[in-house]
């Protein structure tokens, strides 16, 4: 039997493969180099037959069809890059064993610790005079006002039987936004009640809303972000000044400056050179008027996502989830929980143990496995697992390009 007029090729478990019409890209997990190639008909069609679920890595080609159309260089610089390999039918003229990468999702609901890392408390539901132009923030960053119920505050009581039902977490973040949190009556009870947990408190305040009365120092886990919006003058420099002085040496204080345009970020820039501190994120705000900004400063670019070189674990998580989003749960005072707040609320937690709301999201959610490669234009686009998690930004506008390769 003559066994010399095909070769075997065989695709490195590590590597992950996108294929869109007749453009194609490997990506080697391992050492993260990728190579691509656009327009080549057979190349794609090989490529089909590789990550074909049925061929399993492996596909057969024939001697002539191996030195056409740039097959042969092409397959030749996989096996550079360690990413396939060739065989010989003389070593085995069954289909050679391989093996598929398949990432793999927990799907225990009763275990919340497997999937329960955060939880974001919107203290009150006021809206505040002056703050109109970023009613909408929350919907893109825990900003820590929003206006989707007047009136409406937390009770301690619901605070705590959250906690309650959190404890066998390993680790968590809680976060609680809205004005007037550090100086509420349960500020303390919080504190006494999570004195002993690994759970790490973020409280999130506008700087133009802070109380007169903040704690002489904050406890241990404890964290105090402070959200500045623009117009910021002389006042909110000296406010700033005054924080770092009384909470400098501790960990735990931070800086969001909300910029909505390059002056803002020109005016953030400022601000920090004066003040003494390392803690300090820019929080870009979509307010409806500002694309061209987020165009320069946010939309990311083909060179971006090459660089990128996500990890073997994170381009599986972007499989099969939004590592954004997965993990979270986000509650309103009227105990609203949502998955994302851009989505519809999965329960309320008056009526529903966090335990069930997790389950629920688990099982039938759409929020915390929104992946680019569900959306439009991502799941036609060859960087659909190298590009970062679908965002916030996204979500709210309903746009999943904030990118300049698709526009
Ligand atoms: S279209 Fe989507 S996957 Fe493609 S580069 Fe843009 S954001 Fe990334």
């Amino acid at each position: 039997m003559q066994t010399d007029n095909f070769q075997w090729i065989i695709l490195e478990p590590y590597v992950q493969v996108a294929c869109v019409n007749n453009d194609v890209l490997y990506y080697n997990t391992v050492n993260r180099k990728y190579i691509a190639c656009h327009g080549n008909f057979r190349i794609a069609e090989i490529t089909r037959q590789l990550i074909d679920p049925a061929n399993g890595y492996v596909t057969k080609i024939g001697w002539e069809e191996l030195k056409k159309n740039g097959v042969e260089e092409f397959i030749a610089g996989l096996q550079n890059d360690f990413m396939a390999g060739i065989q010989s039918p003389g070593l085995s003229l069954t289909k050679p064993f391989n093996i598929v990468p398949q990432p793999i999702v927990k799907q225990d609901k009763f275990a919340l610790e497997n999937h329960l890392r955060e939880i974001t408390f919107h203290v009150s539901a006021t809206n505040w005079p002056g703050m109109a132009a970023f009613d909408r923030a929350y919907t893109q960053f825990p900003f820590p006002l929003y206006s989707a119920g007047p009136g409406e505050e937390f009770s301690l009581e619901t605070i705590m039987s959250v906690i309650r039902q959190t404890t066998t977490l390993p680790f968590a973040t809680f976060n609680f936004t809205g004005p007037g949190i550090l100086d509420s009556p349960w500020y303390d009870s919080i504190g006494k009640m999570m004195a002993d947990t690994p759970f790490r408190r973020k409280f999130h305040m506008p700087l133009s809303l802070l109380p007169p009365a903040l704690p002489g120092k904050l406890k241990r886990n404890e964290s105090l972000c402070i959200y500045v919006t623009f117009p910021a003058g002389q006042q909110e420099m000296d406010q700033m000044t005054a924080l770092v002085k009384k909470y400098g040496k501790q960990k735990g204080l931070e800086f969001n400056f909300v910029v909505r345009s390059n002056a803002e970020v020109e005016e953030s820039i400022g601000m920090i050179s004066g003040l003494n501190t390392k803690h300090v994120y820019f929080k870009p705000h979509l307010d409806g008027h500002n694309t061209g900004f987020f165009r320069e400063q946010v939309f990311i670019g083909e060179a971006d996502i090459k660089a990128s070189r996500p990890t073997r674990n994170q381009v599986f998580s972007r499989m099969t989830m939004n590592e954004n989003d997965y993990g979270k749960l986000t509650i309103f005072p009227d105990g609203a929980v949502f998955a994302n707040v851009n989505d519809a609320p999965l329960g309320n937690i008056h009526r529903e143990s966090v335990a069930e709301l997790v389950a629920k999201e688990v099982e039938g959610g759409t929020s915390w496995k929104r992946r680019r490669l569900g959306v439009e234009p991502c799941k036609n686009c060859l960087y659909q697992f190298l590009c970062p998690p679908i965002s916030n930004y996204e979500i709210s506008s309903k746009k999943f390009n904030f990118c300049h390769v698709c526009p």
